[in-house]
């Protein structure tokens, strides 16, 4: 049984249970909705960040960490259309993190964007952990009644947009899994604090570790390796354009890019039991996995289709609606990548073939039976 098997199984179980009635939506969108008051509902959602899966303890830092934590929850909360309000977040450390500054890193990392989009944090927990970080985060935001925008909502002749550009985060990922380790000195510092905490040790030279990944942080390419990281580890989540696309009716369905487009795409079609047509050409690459996509051997497209963790959001438009969008909001644009259909498959035209788009992110458990 895989991640999205299970979550079904759940779900059909809560489902034939006796539910409250203020339970908006439930199971299977991004957050869930809640019925709080007359005036508004509550937006609810919870992640989970597992070291050696959801990140390397040698590849980030503390408050890289707390940063992305925060980061992943409010991508959830923005892709409902809703105001992030208040946040929790609970960490497990084995004993040898817990004695070294770990935890003050990680709350300036977490409190820096917690006060940039008015969070506050109200609670959480702390336990021991033996071998792994384990970090919780949970985001509760608000939104005027019946506003949240649901992955359930799209219709046949829908516009499809995506905030931002694709392929960025994967390709940092990519990049850490051949063994980049970022020189910038956030990363460093962070890393150099870990790697004595474990008992390891390891020179840094610049963006050089002992892994056999090379490069001189100084170049151009450089540059572009170290922005091509901190897209996989310090994700910005796109509350703006989130508030934005909820208040005013703008999204007809919304879904955050945390698993790969293809993925996500994916589940918003199946919820909204449609399909969708991909422009190819349309496709907002990132410009930095173009330029060395190349030298590394990374394809830009595969990267943009099914790559996971660009936390961009991925959202449909009425054609009405269309004219009353915004160009820009907090300085990202946005691009049609297709249109939904009325049929249920996934389709992508290049050049002049058209093919079927299989879903190819990331999944838990994905060999598991
Ligand atoms: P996202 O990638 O947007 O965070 P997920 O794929 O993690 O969403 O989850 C999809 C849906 O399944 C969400 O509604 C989430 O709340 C629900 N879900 C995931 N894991 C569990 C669980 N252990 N118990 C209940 N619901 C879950
Ligand atoms: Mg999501």
């Amino acid at each position: 049984m895989n991640e999205f098997e299970f979550i079904r199984r759940l779900r059909e179980q809560t489902e034939s249970r006796k539910r409250s009635p203020r339970v908006i939506k439930g199971i299977g969108d991004d957050a869930s909705v809640i019925r709080e008051a007359s005036d508004r509902d509550l937006i609810i959602t919870t992640d989970l960040l597992v070291e050696g899966t959801d990140f390397y303890r040698d590849a980030t830092s503390p408050d890289l960490l707390g940063h992305k934590a925060l980061a992943v929850s409010l991508s959830d909360v923005a892709a409902m259309g809703s105001r992030p309000r208040w946040s929790m977040v609970s960490i497990g450390l084995p004993a040898e993190i817990w004695r070294t500054d770990f935890k003050e890193s990680f709350f300036s990392g977490y409190f820096a964007l917690s006060e940039q989009y008015g969070v506050t944090l109200v609670g959480g927990d702390v336990s021991e952990s033996k071998e792994q970080i384990v970090v919780d985060s949970i985001v509760i935001g608000e939104v005027s009644p019946g506003r949240a925008v649901l992955r359930s909502t799209a219709q046949p002749g829908d516009q499809i947009f995506v905030t931002g550009n694709l392929g960025g985060a994967a390709a940092g990922l990519k990049l850490i899994e051949m063994g980049a380790r970022g020189s910038s000195p956030t990363v460093r510092e962070g890393t150099a604090s870990r790697q004595e905490a474990g008992g390891r040790r390891q020179e840094l030279e610049s963006g050089a570790v002992a892994t056999g990944f090379h490069y001189d942080a100084k170049t151009a390419e450089g540059d572009v390796i170290e922005s091509l990281l901190l897209r996989h580890l310090r994700p910005e989540p796109r509350v703006g354009w989130g508030i934005v696309l909820g208040e005013e009716r703008l999204a007809a369905s919304m879904i955050d890019i945390s698993d790969g487009l293809s993925s996500d795409l994916g589940h918003l079609c199946r919820e909204s039991n449609v399909g969708a047509l991909i422009q190819s050409a349309n496709i907002p690459f990132d410009e930095d996995v173009r330029k060395i996509c190349g030298r590394r051997a990374l394809d830009p497209l595969a990267l943009a289709l099914h790559g996971g963790e660009d936390f961009e959001l991925l959202f449909t438009v009425r054609s009405e609606d269309i004219a009353r969008l915004p160009k820009r909001v907090d300085g990202i644009a946005i691009s049609c990548v297709g249109e939904i259909t009325r049929d249920s498959s996934l389709r992508i035209s290049e050049r002049n073939h058209i093919w079927e788009l299989k879903g190819g992110g990331f999944e838990h458990f994905r060999q598991s039976k």
